[in-house]
């Protein structure tokens, strides 16, 4: 309760992996008070622009109220009976693997976990993905490769204690804003030292010292060149190494790699490596620019490589350090919403891993092998494999490569349920049967940051209309499909008590995402929970892993990845010149369903933008706020304002992804990306597609 009489309530913010705890206060017309929370260990009382904005974008513009069928306004019971007797029917005729979710890491975990218990335990199939495919499967792959278990080793605490931030495809200012105030507050009070390394120069490099602008796919190369490096500079860790496989055949790979393919000069590449090596605290942080790749799980593990062949990880200030893009991504992957997953970081092709979790959930029929992953889900919409598809708050007709085509597939699978907030997204305009789901301020449960941090969204405003929470869809659509008792749930606390008790079996497993104490925990104590880091158990409550050098493979060893560089898949050539880089910006988010409600938001880049460099500018005529015309080799085009910076390289452009077919249906980047994945960890190549430009 503040001076105003109304009550105050801890929530977390709804945009990036940060997970920056908010209080919330109802204004009493309907509307919010937005605060950054000073007590929640992420933010500390900060907020972004984004999060700061909060408070203008939880009207009820564009809100969908009630359930439609056919475009019609439909009553719950017809629309549930529907889904539920379509999905059953699908699976009866074409088998469980002719069906498939498509979820989000705006899910909270609560969701999450009843959607993939539905799928992959009681459906029998694996045809679960999420768009966290697009954000962080390549550092999901290359955790499972190095480690045994999909684990970020270290805490934001790091980030503040080390003397070294190294920031790789991450422009960390715009994307994970408090997390760069929090690393700037340490350089100012201790003189922390930032390298960026990123084709293109952008707002996180204002404060480094070095800037590496690698040719795209150069990552793996340039760590390469570091262990390298470290090995001559006799700076690994060899008692840590006695705990780490691999060592020497990855050297070898470093060895046999070439530098050259990083496009940087050598100095610059050897005074990288000297900071390095000089440092022992060093963080290196990494995102989206190494993730989208076709070599992203090897990118993941190049980097992760330094780390463990000199020991620095696990302890304080010093690790590789995923940032996710999305509030839940890591919640969706602790819980098993990845198509690759089972839950609780069990592994899905374990025979006895599915047995236990089978037993657990008294489910009739798993699936032995993992399902499709997002790309090939819609490619097997589009092929009539996939015949009945749920879309839980996500677009993927813009957001997904290939936009084009996927809108195209899912237009024409014969039915197809969407979840979201609002009809006004291009992907709900496509549903046969549309249901209004509870927004953010009105959603209960948990959420997990990008240093494991679990923290409660609660809820402070009502549920408008009949729109209902995720879990609660999923949930009687299963009962309505026949499985009454496995989705009883009234409350999530119900579904979190059950989540954290199978969580205990992982454990059990040896397993390291283990939160089984709070099995235990009652409606009061879920109501009133603080954020806290797992794992949490009777032994063991947050921390750092590794630190005593016990990994998760099974003989208790991290592995070194031999990793030699890949060019991106797509090659520049005469018809198509640039290398096409995508990504955020600032002051929006994903595809703009909540930040465009905010007019100052929107003031920051108002219009879809391609980012291209003086020397390719004058080549082509181009002249600053001309409007260009970029055309992928998949016949797609996209008219876009010029911008003219020395910030990006020559041949390499950049364009924002947010805007869609609602706002600017002459700019759905995604069209423009072609629909090639990482073989490892089947997550697009975003950022390393090529195009041609013209002025018009
Ligand atoms: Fe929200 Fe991320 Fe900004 Fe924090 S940094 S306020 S989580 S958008």
């Amino acid at each position: 309760m503040d001076g105003s009489g109304m009550p105050t309530t801890c929530s977390t913010c709804p945009y990036c992996g940060v997970g920056c705890g908010v209080l919330l206060r109802p204004d009493g017309h309907g509307g919010l008070d937005v605060k950054g929370d000073p007590d929640h260990p992420a933010n500390g009382g900060r907020l972004c622009s984004k999060g700061s904005a909060l408070a203008e974008t939880v009207g009820l513009d564009n809100r969908l109220l009630t359930p439609r069928i056919g475009g019609q306004q439909a009553s719950w019971d017809s629309a549930l009976t529907l889904v539920a007797d379509r999905f059953r029917q699908t699976i009866a005729d074409h088998g469980p693997d002719s069906v498939a979710f498509y979820v989000s890491g705006q899910l909270l975990t609560e969701d999450y976990y009843v959607a993939n218990k539905l799928m992959k335990g009681f459906i029998g199939s694996a045809n679960i993905d999420t768009n966290s495919r697009l954000c962080m499967a390549s550092t999901v792959a290359g955790h499972r490769r190095a480690f045994g278990t999909d684990t970020v080793p270290g805490t934001y605490e790091d980030l503040e204690e080390a003397d070294v931030i190294v920031l790789v495809g991450s422009n960390l200012a715009w994307c994970h804003p408090v997390l760069y105030q929090r690393i700037l507050a340490a350089q100012k009070a201790r003189g922390t030292r930032i390298v960026v390394i990123d084709p293109r120069r952008t707002a996180s490099c204002d404060t480094a010292e070095m800037h590496l602008p690698v040719k795209a796919g150069g990552d793996v190369p340039l760590f390469n060149r570091l262990l390298v490096r470290l090995y001559e500079g006799g700076a690994l860790d060899k008692e840590f190494l006695a705990r780490v496989n691999g060592f020497d055949d990855t050297l070898r790979a470093a060895y046999a790699d070439d530098v050259a393919a990083t496009g940087l000069d050598a100095d610059l590449v050897e005074r990288f490596c000297d900071l390095w090596m000089r440092n022992e605290k060093v963080v290196t942080i990494f995102s989206q620019g190494v993730n989208q790749s076709s070599a992203g799980a090897d990118k993941v593990n190049a980097i992760l490589n330094c780390h463990l062949a000199t020991g620095r990880i696990g302890r304080p200030g010093m690790g590789p350090f995923s940032v996710t893009g999305q509030p839940n991504a890591m919640g969706g992957r602790e819980v098993g919403g990845l198509a690759n997953m089972l839950a609780c970081h069990l592994d899905l092709e374990n025979s006895e891993h599915r047995g236990a979790v089978r037993q657990f959930w008294q489910s009739p029929a798993m699936p032995e092998a993992p399902g499709l992953k997002a790309v090939d889900m819609f490619r097997a919409v589009g092929e009539g494999q996939i015949k009945a598809l749920w879309i839980i708050h996500t677009n993927p007709a813009v957001s997904m490569p290939d936009a084009d085509r996927v809108r195209d597939a899912i237009a024409g699978c014969d039915f197809t349920v969407v979840s979201d907030i609002t009809d006004q997204t291009d992907t709900a305009r496509l549903a046969d049967v549309l249901l209004p789901a509870a927004a953010w301020g009105e959603k209960d449960g948990t959420v997990t940051n990008s240093d494991r941090t679990i923290s409660r969204q609660r809820p402070v405003l009502p549920i408008p209309g009949e729109a209902r929470p995720d879990w609660q869809q999923l949930a009687e659509v299963g009962r309505r499909m026949g499985w009454h008792a496995a989705f009883d749930y009234e409350t999530p606390a119900e579904i979190f008590r059950e989540y954290a008790a199978l969580s205990g079996i992982a454990g059990r497993f040896g397993k390291d995402f283990d939160i089984s104490l709070w099995a235990a925990l009652d409606d009061r104590g879920y109501a009133a929970l603080r954020p806290t880091r797992w794992p949490v158990t009777v032994a063991r409550q947050g921390g750092r892993f590794f630190a005593d050098g016990q990994f998760y493979h099974p003989d208790g060893k991290a592995r070194m990845i031999p990793v030699t560089y890949r060019a991106p898949a797509a090659k520049t050539g005469p018809r198509y010149p640039f290398r096409f880089n995508t990504g955020r910006i600032r002051d929006q988010w994903h595809t703009m369903t909540r930040t465009a409600l905010s007019p100052r938001l929107s003031a920051h880049l108002a219009e879809p933008y391609l980012d291209l460099h003086p020397n390719d500018a004058a080549d082509l005529g181009v002249q600053p706020a001309d409007l260009v015309r970029v055309r992928s080799p998949g016949g797609k085009q996209s008219i876009l304002r010029a911008r003219i910076t020395a910030d990006m390289q020559p041949g390499d452009v950049f364009a924002p992804m947010h805007w869609t077919g609602e706002t600017a249906p002459s700019a759905r980047i995604d069209a423009l990306v072609a629909p090639v994945t990482d073989p490892v960890s089947g997550q697009p190549e975003s950022k390393a597609g090529v195009v041609a430009v013209e002025r018009l």
